[in-house]
């Protein structure tokens, strides 16, 4: 008997952007395993009527879907799985081709479904063997249904993973649509009411106010605190325009309510503001262009990874096993049983429809609680005078390194922030070059205004680190300007520089102030932080331009070697390779050789001899000084003979560019409101007075400058620790290689 495990993949329910990534990976993982896979088109509707719609996939049936928003295996709503006779018809379609192994990418509706589905496989044989439809051996070599589940769902709704597929892409299409609304309402000084996804979840409507500068937010987690929020609003929307706000934006997520569970709609919020504001006030309903367009960078790295997961999970299902559902979890990929994750997901859902909002708050967890508030002190017109936050100090703003999109993200958070706790926010010119000159100027409330959402870097940067006699410059102009604390907003060249300070505090005592280094740079490769600003718009800007080279080599046999930014960083060219579907990635950190060169030229080769229509390599820009990208296509267009042409593609400074992606401005914006927190802190305790600021376990954490060096490898600028250094073993395992023979 063939012993060979065989997998069924399927998505049901919703779809979402980045379910392609993941069913490839399913398919690519399981084979490369050695498993048989298969689809199941159609979700369960196809499952029960089989045929057709349960095929068995190979290596290029998943070529070319990564780039492809929605589902290709397509997904259904079926009635009749919930009843017994359905699903013992799809108990017999799968056994028909010895499935006993499920991956369910959906909603909780749907993983509910496979968990039944998985306790009543043993009775479902059992009937369909007395019913004469399956032989005894037949059941009995297939006595229990392993499945595993992952979350596609555009709402981000799901407990027990902190993304579900497809609802970074969905913040990419409302920011966008935010990003062209936010010019025309200012060209006409309008004010839009934008409804977004989320009947039970806020997700999308929080974090879409916050990377699209919404001025009001109604989410169903939280309604407005006060009976009459009508007339706040309208306060709130009317200060901004006093303050010179040219547009006003008001967010409701779909099933946004108020304190007495009365929904609150797009049109009477519109009603409401051009009653009392007398504003021509239009409606927006961006309604399934969230769910359209090609996935993001992240969803297709994230969905590639989990689907990778899935398989290894599956490879080890045992009926003593409890069903785990493969999440993303404090940014690693994590398995955590199926059903209690559905059962929190539900909890969630009933605590909104009963009213009880406070546990609806606590059941989403903390992050979600704090960028409600971040959010609330970001949209005010002006700042709160009233409060008492401590000292008020004079903060100065810089940035240094190369530009990271997102960096002026976080110049407007920490500028309209410090306002509200009472500080002076002073702007720096360029870097460490203008505290150097003096080009210091003082930042209001409005002076950053519209500046969350542009790419560049306003004030300037450049990769200046002073020396010799101009820190003496720098001390004085700290003293001149009186600047109580410093922020460094940037790259690998402002950590050296604020180091830099930091150690001559003996010769230098103005440099006895706070100063906090904040990671901004696309090549992600500062030390504490497991993710820089600016990274994952770099990602985006990658992942575009490879769809576009992509298309344009429908017709031949081609090899595209892409070099990617990054320095002596590979983050960029690893997630890029995963995230566009590569075939190879060449990093830094393993460098290149002649070995490794001569093998992918034998593999090309066998692969074009049959059939394969396109390769693409990715080449970090520093992976070798010797084998540069020029050298690589020279070389494997020689070998290549004429079984395939080979193109170079050198992305450059266009990945520098572009508006920030959501991620990047949420990113900014977090990390830059707990800097002004925290050079609070170190005044009042002024305990250790150089710090750098980074995100790792899904955490915002803080580290002395004394930590600094040991975390770096200077020579190469990069840290020592880099997380995702693990995950080159997917992207081995989802390389086709050629047999040992070839
Ligand atoms: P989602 O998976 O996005 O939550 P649905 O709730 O519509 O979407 O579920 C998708 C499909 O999963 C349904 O059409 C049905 O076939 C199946 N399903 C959902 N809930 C159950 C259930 N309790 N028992 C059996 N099948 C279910």
């Amino acid at each position: 008997m063939n012993t060979q495990i065989r997998i069924g993949v399927m998505t049901s329910g919703g779809d979402a952007q980045g379910m392609n990534a993941a069913v490839r990976a399913v398919v690519r993982t399981g084979i490369s395993r050695g498993c048989a896979v298969y689809a199941v088109y159609e979700g369960y509707e196809g499952m029960i009527r089989g045929g057709d719609l349960i095929r068995p996939m190979d290596w290029s049936s998943v070529g070319g879907i990564i780039q492809l928003g929605g589902t290709v295996i397509g997904t259904a709503r079926s009635a009749a799985f919930r009843t017994r006779e359905g699903r013992r018809e799809a108990a017999r379609n799968l056994l028909a081709h010895g499935i006993d192994r499920l991956v369910v990418i959906g909603g909780d509706g749907s993983l509910t479904g496979a968990d039944l589905f998985r306790r009543e496989w043993p009775e479902l044989l059992q009937e369909l063997v007395t019913a004469g439809e399956i032989s005894t051996e037949l059941a009995a070599a297939h006595p229990f249904l392993g499945i595993v589940g992952m979350v596609g769902s555009i709402d981000n709704d799901f407990s027990g993973t902190d993304m579900t597929i497809g609802a970074d892409t969905a913040l990419h299409r409302i920011t966008e649509a935010m990003d062209a609304i936010t010019s025309t309402a200012a060209s006409h000084q309008r004010t839009f009411v934008i409804e977004v996804m989320g009947r039970r979840c806020g997700y999308l409507a929080l974090m879409g106010a916050i990377s699209g500068g919404a001025d009001f937010v109604f989410i169903p987690e939280r309604p407005p605190e006060i009976e009459d929020w009508e007339s706040h609003m309208c306060q709130v929307l009317r200060t901004g325009r006093e303050h010179g706000r040219r547009d006003s934006i008001v967010l409701v997520a779909e099933g946004a309510r108020d304190r007495n569970g009365k929904p609150i709609t797009v049109d009477y919020v519109r009603q409401v503001l051009q009653e009392r504001l007398g504003e021509d006030t239009r409606v927006t309903i961006l309604g399934h262009v969230q769910r359209g367009g090609a996935p993001s960078a992240f969803d297709r790295w994230m969905s590639t990874l989990l689907g990778y997961t899935a398989v290894e999970e599956l490879l080890s299902a045992s009926p003593e096993r409890e069903p785990q559902l493969i999440g993303m979890r404090e940014n690693r990929i994590t398995s955590v049983p199926l059903m209690a994750c559905v059962e929190e997901t539900k909890a969630v859902a009933k605590a909104i429809a009963e009213q009880d909002y406070e546990r609806a708050m606590a059941l989403r967890g903390g992050s979600f609680s704090e960028a409600f508030h971040t959010l609330r002190t970001l949209v005010q017109s002006q700042p709160r005078l009233d409060r008492n936050i401590g000292t008020p100090l004079r903060i100065a703003v810089l940035h240094a390194g190369g530009p990271a999109p997102g960096m002026n993200t976080a110049v407007r958070a920490a500028v309209r922030v410090g306002i509200d706790h009472g500080h002076t926010m002073l702007g720096i010119h360029n870097g460490f070059q203008g505290l150097i000159s003096g080009d210091i100027v003082e930042m209001d409330w409005m002076s950053v205004s519209g500046w969350g959402t542009t790419g560049g870097a306003e004030l300037g940067t450049n990769r200046k680190i002073p020396v010799g006699p101009e820190l003496y410059v720098v001390a004085r102009n700290i003293e001149r300007f009186n600047i109580q604390a410093i922020l460094v907003i940037g790259g690998w060249a402002g950590y050296q520089a604020a180091y830099k300070l930091y150690s001559s505090r003996e010769s230098y005592p103005a440099f006895n102030i706070p100063i906090i280094c904040m990671p901004a740079s696309i090549d992600n490769n500062l030390p504490g932080s497991e993710l820089s600003i600016g990274a994952d718009t770099a990602l985006n800007n990658i992942v575009e331009a490879v769809d576009r080279i992509k298309q344009s080599a429908v017709a031949s046999r081609r090899c595209f070697v892409v070099e990617v930014m990054g320095r002596e960083c590979g983050y960029l060219a690893l997630m890029g390779g995963l995230a566009s579907g590569a075939e190879r990635v060449y990093l830094p950190e393993e460098g290149v050789n002649l070995s490794d060169l001569q093998r992918d030229v034998e593999d090309m080769r066998y692969w074009f001899q049959r059939g394969k229509r396109l390769s693409l390599m990715i080449r970090n820009e520093n992976a070798n000084s010797i084998y540069t990208t020029g050298f690589m296509c020279a070389l494997f267009e020689e070998e290549g003979n004429d079984l395939f042409e080979v193109r170079q593609a050198i992305l450059g400074h266009l990945q520098q560019g572009g508006h920030p992606s959501p991620f990047d401005r949420i990113h900014a914006t977090r990390l830059a409101v707990k800097c002004i927190e925290q050079i609070a802190h170190m005044t009042q305790n002024k305990e250790n007075l150089g710090a750098f600021i980074g995100y790792r376990g899904g955490k915002v954490q803080i580290f002395s400058l004394d930590e600094m060096p040991p975390m770096m490898e200077r020579d190469h600028q990069r840290p020592r620790e880099q997380w995702w250094m693990s995950l080159r073993s997917v992207a081995r395992a989802l390389a086709r290689q050629a047999p040992q023979d070839a």
